[in-house]
């Protein structure tokens, strides 16, 4: 395939945004070479600026769970945007989906919208804090919840139990109240709970993590964290902010029955627009402002354009009894058909998929945290981005992100995907 006009424009882009990209996964700087410039997309497929077709099983990392451009969700924004795109006052739009979401989540009463999944997360974090009145949180290594400086920790050395910054610009500060604890590892939890008995606001977690791969919760890891928590009067955050709407209805509460205190949700919920939202019971909830102490705010929060694309949304998914079944048949068909491929060609991998999240490891040992997702061969998987990406299909760049399907992909993409695989296969 030829790249000729999306490089010419990351050339131009470099020049006036850092690194060329506003988010730096795609700079390509995982797997080499430019990134693809988008001119248009439409349900399962992305056109490129040089008008290349590629199948994208990336999906904006998430929202796009009906495919692009989805006609529901466009003509809602077209309309709204008509009648004025902002107003900084309520709006009738907003109780609607707040509604629509209360009505599909479980254990939820109130819902606060936000713009991003960042936002969500950082916000849930400093309601638990405040309604806890306790500082520290535990959040686990691998698992992703925006860019804000609490998450942005890396494990400290040898005993300590406390974290470090993994960014320049976090303090020491910050750092030092995340507690960094392995994924599916009950026992490290336990630890540090005992470690610091008394001082922990909050459990963060990805119920399903996808930010390191697809990595499932293993051994009802979830059902121990619930307990734990409410042992030592800790809130369980459940991250939902890729599984939200995404693996059922209510997410990965609904699908693993249990109950989370806060739930964060992003990506789906926004339709595509830029929205993230938290959500409680009425407890919680009212613990924000303006009813209570825990400030939170927003001059576009609630937006009518944004609000108009994630009713249309969650209206979709609500209304359609089967396409939460018919995203996970199609990704166990995809799953089977690349593992058949694989072991054909006699490709070590290991392939995790819950409902319609799946990832590709070039791992012998199961992945089930951040140390053995690491494990990968980061050459295969350079290999294959761009053997993929040479046949038309577009995958995340990089070893540590999960596949979305899209509910637009027919099984011919499916099988032209296979197929894909297949030939990129005899070159890895
Ligand atoms: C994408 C993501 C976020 C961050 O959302 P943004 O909208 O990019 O700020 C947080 N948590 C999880 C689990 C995510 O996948």
């Amino acid at each position: 395939m030829i790249y000729k006009r999306s490089s010419a424009l990351f050339a131009e882009a470099e020049k006036v945004i850092p690194g060329g990209v506003n988010s730096p996964v795609r700079a390509f700087k995982g797997v080499g070479g430019t990134p693809i410039f988008v001119k248009e997309a439409k349900g399962a497929y992305l056109f490129d600026e040089d008008d290349n077709r590629l199948i994208d099983y990336i999906n904006s990392w998430g929202p796009m769970i009906l495919g692009h451009a989805y006609q529901p969700v466009v003509d809602a924004v077209v309309e709204k945007a008509k009648k004025g795109t902002s107003f900084g006052m309520p709006t009738e739009i907003e109780t609607k989906i707040a509604e629509l979401a209360v009505s599909m989540v479980p254990n939820i009463d109130k819902i606060r919208f936000v713009n991003s999944g960042t936002e969500a997360c950082m916000s849930a974090v400093r309601l638990a804090r405040g309604y806890t009145k306790k500082d520290k949180i535990i959040k686990f290594a691998g698992c992703y919840h925006g860019h804000s400086d609490s998450f942005l920790i890396q494990a400290g050395s040898g005993a300590s139990t406390f974290g470090v910054p993994n960014s320049p610009g976090v303090t020491a500060g910050t750092a030092k109240d995340t507690l960094l604890a392995n994924y599916n590892d009950i026992e490290n939890v336990k630890a540090l709970i005992e470690a610091n008995k008394n001082e922990i606001a909050c459990i963060i977690i990805e119920p399903v993590a996808g930010n390191m791969g697809c990595v499932p919760p293993k051994n009802d890891f979830l059902a121990k964290l619930r307990l734990l928590c409410d042992e030592h009067d800790i809130l369980l955050i459940f991250d939902e902010v890729m599984t939200g709407f995404r693996l059922a209805k209510g997410g990965a509460q609904e699908l693993y029955n249990i109950k989370a205190d806060i739930v964060c949700f992003g990506k789906v919920i926004g339709g595509g627009l830029p929205v993230g939202a938290f959500a409680a019971k009425n407890e919680i909830m009212n613990y924000l402002a303006p009813l209570g102490p825990v400030y939170q705010a927003g001059t576009l929060s609630g937006n009518p354009l944004a609000m108009a694309a994630g009713l249309a949304m969650l209206t979709a998914l609500n209304k359609d009894g089967e396409v939460f079944k018919r995203l996970a048949n199609k990704t166990e068909y995809l799953h089977n058909g690349i593992a058949n491929v694989l072991n054909e060609n006699n490709i070590t991998h290991t392939i995790n998929r819950v409902g319609s999240m799946i990832s590709v490891h070039f791992d012998e040992a199961e992945v089930v945290d951040f140390k053995t997702a690491a494990l990968g061969n980061n050459e295969t998987f350079k290999t294959f981005f761009h053997g993929m990406l040479n046949n038309g299909v577009y995958i995340a760049p990089s070893a540590f992100e999960t596949w979305f399907i899209t509910d637009a992909l027919s099984y011919e993409d499916l099988d032209f995907t296979i197929a894909a695989v297949n030939k990129v296969a005899k070159t890895l």
